[in-house]
Formats: structure tokens, C-alpha cells, sequence
């Protein structure tokens, strides 16, 4: 078959500044990924590394080459489960840069076929939720303003970055610009479990549908404490980052949020969704800010989840990548020809 790789960084400006209760960021710094076989098929996919989480552009780019040369030497994109195993046992801490790859190759068999994705895993492309638009940290007036242009965008579901001095006034000022928008909340590690079990109590009263990560990713018994005492449905993020997490966190809450830059691939996502279905909990996949290139592979595996928060690719001012269609948040599956849908514009 004869598979040849390479990678690239990518600095990709923001539309806006992208707030979180850690810091702000004006540009998604990728690393972009290709697989090519011998006939010209392309996969691609793209590590969007977060220094939360151990990795930057640099240790990707470290990381890369070991992982490229597995795939070179299994040389067939259809062994995905030979693939995953090379790329864990490689550079087990690498997981946005083997996400990356991950999805590359799976973009490059389904292309091979000439499927869509989810074809290939058997998934109903109906079945995948409407994916939320995420509001960053900003003033209470422009979090107002950008949530009143998602809802004439026409994204039904917002998902609100919280964690400052004054996450009141800032629901406050998207709720009244955005009325009937359904909203979650993600304060991403910022309260102590008795802020969270207060501010859930107003949250709740704002009509918000559940709170992602109120408390530090450590502070297991604090997620408990904020699903028992508090108004609103928990999910882990921080707190959940494999499957192998899922245990852990099982009666502490509600949602586990699934991210392939966190788990590694997307046989690792799925695996992470299958032990958080087997604990009786619902699952939400997200993403970090990346470009199509990579999201494109998260999103068809969304008809296995419950919620999908994979907007990543909607919050770049100019992705060098087309993805999966997303009018109104819906994502449009059936709209790939093959592979991810993933190709440069
Ligand atoms: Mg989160």
C-alpha cells in the first residue's frame, strides 16, 4: 500500500478572543496531519494541544514522527486496531497528537472505501444531537451581543464559558439577548463545590440545562457534593479524560464529556462513551478550538452521545478546512461523500 506522512503547524486566528476561567486565546495553534496512499487518497486530522493537559504545539511536533513512522510501518489504514495500539504504547501521554493521527487514518480508510465514517462504524447519522455554539468569557455586554448574533446564526443551543467575578451579570445579559436559547454552562474548574451549589441554584432559575465542570478536576467528592446539594445536572470534563476515568467519576455525575485531544483517537472516544453508558451516565462529546481538519472526525461519532459540543471549527476566523456541514447547529452527515468530509478549501 505504501503510506506516506507528514505534518504542519498551523497558527489559525480566532473570529473573537476565546475566554475561559484559565486565560484567553486569539488563535487555535494546530498541528495539521496527512496519511496519502500510493493511489493519492488523503486522511487528515489535527491535534489542537492544550498545556492543561501536558501537551503544547512543541510536544506534538516532538511526538509526530515516532507516530508517523507506526502507521508508515503497519501500512494499511484499515488496521485500526493494530494503529491505536501503536500509537498508545508510542506516546501514551501524546493524545492530541495520536487523536490526530487517529483521525487521519480513519479519514483515509472510510476515503479508501469511499464511505462516510459513520458508515463505517454502522452509526444512524439522524441520531447525532445539534451541536452547541460556545460563548467565551468576555464583558456581560458582549457575551450578550455574541449570543444574540449565534441565535441569528441560527444556533439553538449556547454553551456559556462562566468562572469570573461575576458570572451573574454575564447569564444575566445572554439570557436576555437570547431568550429561548437552550443554555449550558461550562465554568471549566473555576468554583469551590459551595460557590457551584449556589450559583446552580440561579443557573437553574436562567433556565440553564446542566453545569460542566464547576469544581477542580481532583475534587471528585466536590462533584458529588455539587450534584446532590446543587439545582442542575453535572458533567466531568477535566475530571474524566479517558475511559479509564469513568469509574472514578461514575456517582459524582451526570455527563461525561468525551474529547478525542484528551482520550487519544476516536476507538479510544468510543470506548470512553461505551464505559460511561455502562455506568448508566449520559455523554456529551466535545472539542478544543481546532480546525475541521480534526473536528471533522469527532462528529461522526456523534450519534453515539447524548449531546455534542463540537463547534471548534466555527469559532476559527479562516479554517484552511471545509468539514461536516452544521446549518443551524445540525450536524449534517449525510451531507460527506467519504471520508471525515474533511478537505482543504
Ligand atoms: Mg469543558
Amino acid at each position: 500500500m505504501t503510506l506516506s506522512t507528514d505534518f504542519e503547524r498551523v497558527s489559525l486566528p480566532l473570529a473573537d478572543p476565546f475566554g475561559i476561567s484559565r486565560g484567553t486565546t486569539e488563535a487555535a495553534e494546530n498541528v495539521l496531519v496527512r496519511v496519502q496512499d500510493g493511489d493519492g487518497n488523503v486522511g487528515v486530522g489535527a491535534a489542537a494541544p492544550s498545556e492543561y493537559y501536558g501537551e503544547t504545539p512543541d510536544s506534538v511536533a516532538t511526538a509526530l514522527p515516532d507516530l508517523l513512522v507506526a502507521v508508515e510501518e503497519v501500512d494499511d489504514p484499515h488496521a485500526q486496531q493494530r494503529i491505536a495500539r501503536a500509537l498508545h504504547e508510542r506516546a501514551p501521554e501524546a493524545a492530541s497528537a495520536c487523536g490526530a493521527v487517529s483521525v487521519a487514518v480513519h479519514d483515509l480508510a472510510a476515503r479508501q472505501q469511499g464511505e462516510p465514517l459513520y458508515r463505517r462504524w454502522g452509526l444512524d447519522p439522524a441520531a447525532a444531537p445539534a451541536t452547541s455554539f460556545t460563548i467565551g468569557i468576555d464583558t456581560p455586554e458582549r457575551m450578550g451581543e455574541k449570543a444574540a448574533s449565534a441565535r441569528e446564526a441560527g444556533y439553538p443551543i449556547l454553551k456559556v464559558k462562566l468562572g469570573t467575578e461575576d458570572d451573574r451579570a454575564r447569564i444575566g445579559s445572554i439570557r436576555e439577548a437570547a431568550p429561548e436559547a437552550r443554555i449550558r454552562v461550562d465554568a471549566n474548574t473555576a468554583w469551590t463545590p459551595a460557590e457551584a451549589i449556589e450559583h446552580t441554584s440561579w443557573l437553574a432559575d436562567h433556565g440553564v440545562e446542566f453545569v460542566e465542570q464547576p469544581v477542580p478536576a481532583d475534587d471528585i467528592d466536590g462533584l458529588r457534593r455539587v450534584s446532590e446539594e446543587g439545582s442542575l445536572p453535572v458533567a466531568a470534563d477535566e475530571s474524566c479524560v479517558t475511559a479509564e476515568d469513568v469509574p472514578r467519576v461514575a456517582d459524582a455525575v451526570d455527563i461525561v464529556v468525551v474529547k478525542v485531544d484528551k482520550c487519544g483517537g476516536l476507538r479510544a472516544a468510543a470506548r470512553q462513551i461505551a464505559a460511561a453508558d455502562a455506568h448508566g451516565l449520559e455523554t456529551m462529546f466535545g472539542c478544543m478550538v481546532a480546525s475541521n481538519a480534526g473536528m471533522a472526525g469527532a462528529c461522526h461519532l456523534a450519534p453515539l452521545v447524548d449531546y455534542a459540543d463540537l463547534d471548534g471549527a466555527l469559532l476559527l476566523a479562516d479554517d484552511p478546512y471545509d468539514g461536516v456541514p452544521m446549518p443551524e447547529g445540525r450536524l449534517a452527515l449525510t451531507a460527506v461523500g467519504a471520508g471525515t468530509g474533511a478537505r482543504p478549501r
